[in-house]
């Protein structure tokens, strides 16, 4: 039996098109099937839009490699492609002294990461810089920004198009076989109808539901250590202009922490916060004073009548209550018996920011799988 396809990448979300950009240079029979009626409707569309330095992942891992090399890799696409981005850089600040040996940490580890720039600014240097910010120490990370996430996902989109690679809409995958020659999968259409194709590399790039996709081609998602633990985060909106820079406080176990996060017009939301769910529902849910209590220890001027509920994400978390770290899964399946099978399981934050990288990393692993068919 011959396959229809050759790639079928399974979501349209930023990870999804950076990989289906990155392969249309290479492969002509590419399809991305997506369950939306449009790309960028889950986590793509619903974070910070920022442009991570890299300070944050331990040493070695996939998120530290992929945040730093796609950090770099983003600027230079935005640039080429006019689409819009600002590198204002990142205060993280320390408010108080246990938290200046925790600033003191991430330095290292930033720089063991290959961040470039990062410095140590004093109270006094900070204050003239960001008035209202109150800190006994912050790290300055230059290459830190902010980028239209959408304009992104057009791009790679457009790009991938002018190419002949298809990202079909309102099309979901609900099952998946292996066949001796590659996948058979099954789509359900948006009128309730029901296709089946063959493809000779299956990549699940489903964010959310990619724990799933993985148990349809028949792994057993937590003895492979892929089940995901949804994990939102809310925002709020503020409504002064008060700031230039991201300001983050030092991170937390389940997130990077509640920060001040600015978009392209240089409007300011606090967020995200984070707390496991189990059901995928974008209303925000925490308190005022959640935020407020937060947010002060860093602006303590701000006034908690300024802040109002504004969107929330959902993160494909791998990590549990009991784990300090997981990194991204990115996983050709040979082992498990599935050749051809590529899964990208906990893609979280970084993930904006390492999406190019992703696509480019795997792309390599995709040369190989294609050549040993
Ligand atoms: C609150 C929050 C803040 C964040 N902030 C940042 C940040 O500032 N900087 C940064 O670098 N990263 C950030 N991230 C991480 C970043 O947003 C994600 O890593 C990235 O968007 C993941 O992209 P993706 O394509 O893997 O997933 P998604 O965007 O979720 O896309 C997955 C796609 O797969 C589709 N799909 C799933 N199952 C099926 C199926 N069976 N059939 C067809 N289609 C299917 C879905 O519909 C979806 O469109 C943040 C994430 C969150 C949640």
């Amino acid at each position: 039996m011959m396959a229809d396809i050759d790639i079928t990448i399974i979501g349209a979300g930023i990870v999804g098109l950076a990989i289906v950009k990155e392969l249309s240079e290479k492969y002509e029979s590419i399809v991305v099937v997506e369950r939306h009626s449009s790309f960028g409707q889950e986590a793509s569309s619903r974070n910070s839009e920022v442009i991570h330095s890299g300070i944050h992942y331990p040493p070695g891992s996939l998120k530290a490699n992929l945040c730093v090399e796609g950090n770099r890799m983003l600027y230079d696409i935005c640039e080429k492609n006019g689409i819009g981005y600002e590198k204002l850089g990142k205060f993280t600040v320390a408010t108080d002294e246990e938290e200046i040996g925790i600033l003191e940490d991430l330095k290292q580890r930033g720089e063991e990461n290959g961040v470039d720039g990062l410095v140590l600014y004093e109270p006094t240097e900070i204050k003239k810089i960001e008035p209202c910010v109150r800190a006994k120490l912050a790290i300055y990370s230059p290459s830190s920004g902010i980028i239209d996430s959408h304009g992104l996902m057009k791009h790679f989109a457009d790009a991938t198009k002018s190419k002949g690679a298809l990202v079909v809409y309102n099309s979901e995958v609900t099952d998946i076989k292996k066949g001796n020659f590659g996948f058979k999968f099954k789509v359900k259409n948006s009128d309730g109808t029901t296709e089946d194709f063959t493809t000779k590399i299956l990549i699940n790039s489903g964010g959310l539901d990619s724990d799933k996709i993985a148990e349809m081609a028949g792994i057993d998602m937590d003895e492979a250590g892929y089940r995901l633990h949804p994990c939102k985060g809310d925002y709020f909106s503020w409504n002064k202009k008060s700031l230039n820079h991201l300001i983050y406080p030092v991170p937390e176990k389940f997130s990077i922490g509640i920060h001040a996060g600015l978009d392209l017009n240089h409007d300011i939301k606090f967020g995200p916060n984070a707390y496991f769910v189990n059901k995928i529902d974008y209303g925000v849910e925490s308190e005022k004073e959640e935020f407020y209590n937060s947010i002060r220890k860093y602006l303590p001027t701000i006034d908690i009548n300024d802040l109002s509920p504004a969107m929330s994400g959902i993160r494909p978390k791998l990590q549990t209550q009991d784990e300090d770290f997981r990194d991204f899964v990115i996983c050709h399946e040979s082992e498990r018996g599935l050749a051809g099978l590529i899964n990208l399981v906990g893609i979280e934050s970084p993930g904006l920011t390492a999406a190019p990288a992703i696509a480019k990393y795997l792309s390599e692993t995709v040369d190989t799988v294609y050549n040993n068919l």
